[in-house]
């Protein structure tokens, strides 16, 4: 008997990453030794704090479902994080804790989409964006985002793809994978179009040298996705929130109930400890990827790897490698085979990041040096050949 498959589950891709860490993994396991700039995934361990408020919540039986909408005492600890940082006044009735943004995310595409709705989205942008879209009878309609801009959003162009179908635009910023940061006054005029705005601020944080702005600080209308997984370095734990205009939370409460329950009652925990005493671990480790930041720029454009748009927040270097191969999957593939780094193929992130490599600096400062080594040896080697193009 085959099983059909629906077509929202035939239309959702893979995700390219993930293919070439799985290669990896298999190198690895026949013994051989891989650098992995390919995932967006913290070395560090997660924060001391976290890990024992997570000890003691399994210790005293906090193991039981929650709130749907979570933990009050972590709610409250989030709208006292956006009341900090961002000036920002944010009732906990309209903060839902999800597991991870990703959840968030699903919530969100259950919450806005009919079959042959769309979203608007960057291209590049995250891969699991337009899936996610899919995955709910979506379709995804980009909008281009170019270095030659610095990777700023064009509001002009972004309103022209606007149908009467649309029922979101997707923002990333910081951004996964140009790593570029958009202003206060790109948000303000997205608002300005009409249209539900998703901004999705995971790497919120992760900014070097500047602060992204939030969507909540200029408006309360929005939606923001936000997590642990990033600057606490919590990618495991798959806790995360959103935070919704008043009247769509009893709709997204009753998603999350049938969809979720609630978010995981220990992640709950350690997230709240990771918001009341982590700050310090945050800083130390943005100040490590910073100095990554600036190695990895450094070797890169000395591998003759161009990076037009330096990054200002996140972990990521998008880097041009049309020269060797406009196929970035191929060219990705290739590199893990012959030189043993993991690099992510820009075609996964959107049809624009094609003839890009996306580098990850959350990888150790040591092991970002020996990927750069190993590619100069192997760029070296390739020198004979003009072009690997074709092969
Ligand atoms: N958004 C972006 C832009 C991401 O890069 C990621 C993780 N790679 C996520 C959302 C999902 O993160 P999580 O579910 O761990 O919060």
């Amino acid at each position: 008997m085959t099983i059909p498959l629906s077509e929202s589950a035939r239309s959702v891709s893979p995700f390219l990453v993930m293919e070439i860490l799985e290669r990896a993994q298999e190198l690895e396991r026949a013994g051989t030794d891989i650098v992995h700039l390919e995932v967006g995934e913290p070395d560090f361990d997660c924060p001391a704090c976290v890990t024992q408020a997570a000890e003691a919540a399994v210790r005293c039986g906090k193991t039981h479902y929650t709130h749907s909408l979570g933990n009050i005492a972590l709610r409250s600890a989030i709208s006292d994080y956006y009341r900090t940082r961002y000036r920002v006044e944010v009732d906990p009735g309209r903060i839902l804790v999800t597991t991870g943004s990703s959840g968030a995310l699903t919530l969100l595409m259950a919450l806005l989409l009919d079959p042959g709705d769309s979203v608007l989205l960057p291209d590049p942008g995250y891969a699991c964006y337009p899936n996610f879209i899919r995955a709910f009878h979506g379709q995804p309609v980009y909008f281009p985002v170019d270095e030659a801009d610095g990777y700023a959003y064009q509001v002009a162009e972004i309103a022209a793809q606007r149908t009467p179908r649309t029922r979101a635009v997707l923002v990333n910023s910081p951004a996964n994978p140009t790593a570029a940061i958009q202003s206060r006054e790109t948000l303000r005029s997205l608002v300005e179009l009409g249209i539900p705005v998703i901004s999705d601020e995971i790497y919120h944080g992760l900014e070097y040298g500047v602060r992204a702005p939030s969507l909540l600080e200029v408006t309360d209308r929005g939606f923001v996705l936000d997590g642990f997984s990033k600057r606490y370095a919590m990618t495991g734990w798959r806790i995360g929130w959103l935070v919704a205009p008043g009247e769509c939370v009893p709709a997204l409460q009753r998603l999350q109930q049938n969809l979720y329950i609630c978010a995981g009652s220990v992640a709950q925990e350690a997230a709240l400890a990771a918001l009341r005493g982590a700050e310090a671990d945050v800083g130390r480790m943005r100040a490590e990827y910073d100095r990554r930041r600036l190695d990895l720029l450094d070797g890169l454009r000395r591998l003759n790897l161009g990076v037009a748009v330096e990054p200002r927040g996140a972990y990521y270097v998008l880097a041009d490698a049309r020269h060797l191969d406009p196929d970035s999957r191929r060219l990705a593939h290739r590199i893990l085979e012959e030189a043993h780094v993991g690099v992510a193929p820009g075609v996964d992130f959107g049809t624009r990041a094609e003839g890009r490599l996306r580098f990850s600096f959350a990888a150790s400062a040591s092991r970002i040096a020996e990927g750069l080594d190993r590619l100069e040896g192997w760029l070296r080697r390739m020198s004979f050949r003009p072009s690997l193009a074709g092969m």
